[in-house]
């Protein structure tokens, strides 16, 4: 089949490398210049999420007033922000958590396989390093902690429960004082450079043919029949007003991988989807004194900001903002840029004194789609030739790759390697229901 794959982030790239190796021909739309520059840029390194990743559960904007959570919450009165927050909310009670944790499980574990395999075939290289340390400050923080532990328990999971002093033990740059309740070790879980995977993948897509890259072009509508699907693009800047014809690509199906730029394209086509674009933040702070830096990933795990070092920078990310969808477009104001931004500062003064250079640091600031019940979409939608392949949330580096293996295996009408109630959590249509 020709296959269109709208987005060349992670979830795209790694949608056409699972579609080319099982057989079809593949074309990328792409927006920007090249490929991983939209949330994928921003990724703080995290391969795969464990339940205390996720961005749903008891910890999670549990203290959602105040700067406790990390997140910057300003919705006035916006009636779909306040729903997305309630409708998240509910997955904070232990049983709701634990329930969704059991349905996303199965995905992440088939994402570990998929990107293992695809590090072994190729031997790339990017960035990777082991062990990753959350660490949590207050006694009431620890106790929201335990499902998220119970269920690394009863996973199976590696990892180790410290004290604090445990923790400084571990991982010299974490200071005791002041003191906090604990941390969680993951000793073989990893961090490493998204977009370069990314990067590599599609140069390996390059060389090996079959898969083509439309970069700089940006997908306006998506039209499925009977016959074919095809998709219009808007023209290029700088285009002559003569050329300026809509050009379209046509192929056979389409797969929906345009992070936050999915929402649009499917609301035209009916599907409206009640998925949130988060606003979040990163600094890359320039290494103040070498021997305060952490040599593993710490990740506070209530405000979820994940301190990574990369090469010779620190890279600090997390600081979300959550406002009414039709502001993400807009320029947040300095007011809350320094406010989110201010929270990744406190994080790094906090859990890793000393080790980083805060007033040197560049900022960047990113969109990343995040759903009220934690799943991503992925599977079929509106029409047998469609389908979506988004809404990652915090966990689109490594999921990609799993959730890009069960796009092409539903493309071969194979049951995807996860149970059904995996699949139903994930279908895009879930919604609807
Ligand atoms: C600050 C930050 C830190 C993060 N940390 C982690 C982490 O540690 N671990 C983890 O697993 N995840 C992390 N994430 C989340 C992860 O980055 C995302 O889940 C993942 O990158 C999503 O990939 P994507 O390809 O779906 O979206 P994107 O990377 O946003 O890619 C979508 C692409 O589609 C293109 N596009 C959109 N609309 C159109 C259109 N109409 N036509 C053509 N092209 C279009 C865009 O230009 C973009 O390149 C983080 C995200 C952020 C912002």
């Amino acid at each position: 089949m020709d296959v269109i794959v709208i987005g060349g982030g992670i979830t795209g790239v790694a949608t056409a490398y699972q579609l080319r190796a099982a057989g079809h021909r593949v074309c990328v739309v792409e927006r920007h210049a090249t490929v991983a520059q939209g949330a994928t840029y921003g990724h703080s390194g995290t391969v795969l999420p464990t339940p205390l990743d996720v961005w749903f559960g008891p910890t999670f904007m549990e203290n959602r007033r105040t700067a406790k959570s990390g997140v910057v919450t300003k919705i006035g009165f916006n009636s779909g922000a306040r729903d997305f927050l309630k409708r998240l909310a509910t997955l904070q009670e232990p049983a709701a958590f634990e329930e969704q944790m059991g349905r996303l499980r199965p995905l992440i574990e088939l994402s570990r396989d998929t990107l293992a395999d695809i590090e072994t075939r190729f031997g790339l290289e990017f960035e990777q390093r082991n062990g990753v340390l959350h660490v949590v400050r207050s006694a009431h923080e620890w106790e929201l902690t335990q499902p998220a532990l119970d269920l690394l328990r009863r996973y199976e999971v590696p990892h180790h429960v410290l004290t604090a002093a445990e923790c400084a033990a571990l991982e010299h740059s974490v200071p005791t004082d002041p003191d906090f309740a604990g941390g969680v070790y993951f000793e073989s879980e990893r961090t490493a450079n998204c977009p370069l995977f990314a990067k590599l993948v599609k140069q390996l897509l390059d060389e090996q043919g079959g898969v083509t890259f439309q970069t700089g072009r940006e997908v306006t509508s998506i039209r499925v029949d009977n016959q074919r699907a095809a998709v219009e693009l808007a023209p290029r800047t700088g285009d002559s007003s003569r050329s300026r014809e809509v050009d379209v690509i046509a192929g056979d199906a389409i797969v929906v991988a345009a992070g936050v730029g999915s929402l649009p394209l499917l609301e035209q086509l009916g599907l409206r989807l009640p998925l949130h674009p988060l606003r979040m933040h990163t600094l890359a702070a320039p290494v103040a004194h070498e021997e305060c830096v952490p040599h593993m990933t710490v990740i506070d795990a209530v405000k979820r900001i994940t301190i990574t070092r990369m090469n010779h920078r620190l890279r600090i990310a997390g600081g979300a903002v959550v406002q009414p969808a039709n502001l993400v477009n807009k320029p947040l104001g300095e007011a809350l840029t320094r406010e989110a931004l201010a929270l990744l500062g406190q994080a790094t003064h906090d859990w890793i004194p000393g080790a980083a250079k805060i007033s040197a640091a560049l900022p960047w600031e990113g969109l990343k789609l995040l759903s009220p019940d934690g799943m991503p979409l992925v599977g079929n939608a509106l029409h047998p030739r469609l389908f979506v392949n988004a809404g990652h949330g915090p966990s689109g580096w490594g999921m990609a790759c799993g959730s890009a293996k069960v796009i092409a295996d539903l493309f071969a009408g194979a049951t995807p390697d996860v149970p059904p109630d995996t699949l139903a959590a994930l279908r895009p249509e879930r919604f609807r229901d």
